[in-house]
């Protein structure tokens, strides 16, 4: 077939008789990086020096189409019979899995080394084969084809790829869903067992995905503790998707619900029922295993995205484990938002629910301890931090009175005129910066009377700011904003003095890194957070 292709300069090729038709992305791209000047007269200046793509050797042929997107293979594939046929080469989608997907397994090597590094979950046994073996991955590797698993397995699913918090009433949740070898696997992240947030997030699957057969991707569920079983995903529009499992009796345990609550709470909060002494804990605990079990696996999950990062932000966004009194260990997203910061619940409580922002930081507002003599003294904290609410009440107040349309009181904070625009960057870290320069951290104490889950929190900050934190009954009713210290401790910590609850939750950063879960924008950040935050409310 004689389909020219200009490519880095070269002409077509002699005899070209189809140089309109049917050109495949490679040449277009080509061709239209070129001035449009007649063939004919290019082939006579040029003589022997052009060729046509076509007549290069297959190898290079080979290079050139493993640099295409794979989502462009198909169509050059249909240019002729000779791309068809380089187009088989699997090196080539082996190449496209790895640098598009990050697959670096070797499918002929795997019978040996093993599926991945997480295979407990990954790995099966597989009755019809007799060998001498104990172990043997299921599905038949030997004649799998990376062409395969890139069409029926990675393009097929790339949508679902990425972070996502899943729809279990106020509870929340994140689950991270990742290319982990010849698998797509739906992590759930767990906090660590309360209170020790500056341990490591625990995870479990709850769903993977992987060829079985040579052209059909095959889901099953994990949840449970007797293995892979079947199950389905629907990707039911963009940034939302919804797993169900097709066999929930294998979620049963032979014990009842009696032994399925006993595991559970084990692994949720590594003890007994029996240990954990206080009442209302114990009813909160089996509120949310009743709550939760009840959805078998058949969940709805929305896209989340990591809180874009900006060079002058006070510490580094991102999400942190923190401490909610007999609620236990929840994930909080904290981002920044000009002279304000966020925290976000990504899994949440009956009261306070996953998605509503249970703490605000003015960066505006800086906070002076008292000395450490002082520092004891509940009273003294709560006088000082009462009489910021008192300005910030009055600032409020008066932007109300004031006829030009209302700003954040924050934008005319205390520190200097009011900023150009409603973003400004550069608050927080000059405040640190600031700090930094007069001394190197305070010493922190809680004052006595106030509760921490954790008493292995540090003992100097890095700086202070008032802020509020939501507070609300049972069933998220009658919400209000109540006044507060944010405490920074370090570039991973921090912690939030609730002054009406006489409380303090300390916050610990998650150290994981996320692949496909940055925002494409800061607005499709905002929307995220508003979406997310409107459904719990
Ligand atoms: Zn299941």
């Amino acid at each position: 077939m004689a389909v020219c292709a200009r490519l880095c300069g070269v002409g077509p090729a002699r005899g070209c008789r189809r140089r309109q038709q049917r050109r495949g992305p490679a040449e277009t791209a080509a061709a239209d990086s070129e001035a449009d000047t007649d063939p004919e007269e290019e082939r006579i200046e040029a003589g022997p020096a052009r060729c046509s793509l076509l007549e290069l050797p297959p190898e290079l042929l080979v290079e050139i189409f493993a640099s295409l997107p794979g989502t462009d293979l198909p169509s050059l594939a249909q240019v002729c019979s000779r791309f068809r046929r380089i187009l088989h080469t699997d090196t080539i989608w082996r190449r496209r899995c790895r640098e598009e997907y990050g697959v670096c397994e070797n499918l002929r090597k795997l019978e040996i080394t093993g599926v991945s590094c997480r295979d407990v979950y990954a790995k099966r046994i597989n009755p019809r084969v007799k060998s001498g073996r104990f172990m043997k991955i299921l599905p038949d590797y030997e004649h799998m084809e990376y062409r395969d698993v890139y069409t029926c397995l990675l393009h097929r699913y790339r949508h679902i790829l990425g972070l996502w918090q899943p729809d279990i009433g106020p509870y929340g949740g994140l689950l991270n869903v990742v290319v982990d070898g010849l698998f797509i696997i739906g992590w759930m992240y767990l906090p660590p067992h309360d209170p020790h947030v500056g341990d490591p997030m625990r995870f479990k699957p709850l769903f993977r995905i992987h060829l079985m057969e040579r052209k059909s991707a095959t889901v099953e569920c994990m949840y449970g503790h007797k293995g892979p079983h079947n199950g389905h995903i629907q990707i039911v529009k963009k940034d939302e998707f919804s797993t169900k499992c097709n066999q929930t009796d294998h979620h049963r345990m032979s014990g009842g619900r009696q032994e399925e609550f006993r595991t559970w709470l084990r692994e949720e909060w590594g003890r007994t029922l029996e240990d954990i002494f206080h009442e209302h804990m114990q009813e909160l605990i089996l509120m949310k295993f009743i709550y939760t079990s009840q959805y078998d696996n058949c969940l709805t999950y929305r896209r989340i995205y990591l809180p874009p990062s900006h060079p002058d932000d006070l510490i580094k966004p991102g999400l942190f484990k923190g401490t909610y009194g007999s609620h236990g260990l929840e994930i909080v997203m904290l981002s920044f938002h000009g002279s304000r910061a966020r925290g976000t619940k990504i899994t949440g409580d009956p009261n306070i629910p996953a998605g509503q922002q249970t703490v605000e930081i003015d960066l505006h507002r800086r906070i002076q301890l008292p000395d450490v003599e002082n520092l004891r003294n509940f009273n003294e904290l709560s006088r000082i931090v009462l009489e910021v609410r008192e300005q910030v009440r009055q600032e409020q107040q008066e932007a109300g009175e004031d006829p030009a349309p209302p700003r954040e009181p924050s934008a005319k904070g205390p520190d200097g005129p009011p900023a150009e625009g409603s973003r400004e960057p550069g608050s927080g870290a000059e405040a640190a910066g600031q700090s930094a320069s007069s001394g190197q951290g305070q010493p922190f104490v809680l004052p006595v009377g106030v509760s921490s889950r954790n008493e292995d929190y540090p003992r100097t900050c890095r700086l202070c700011f008032y802020g509020t934190g939501l507070i609300a009954g049972h069933g998220f009713t009658s919400p209000e904003r109540t006044p507060g210290v944010f405490v920074l401790f370090d570039e991973d910590r921090f912690g939030f003095l609730w002054l009406e609850l006489k409380s303090f939750s300390l916050y610990s950063r998650v150290q994981a890194t996320f692949q496909n879960a940055d925002a494409p924008s800061p607005q499709a950040f905002d929307e995220m957070l508003r979406n997310i935050q409107s459904l719990t409310s």
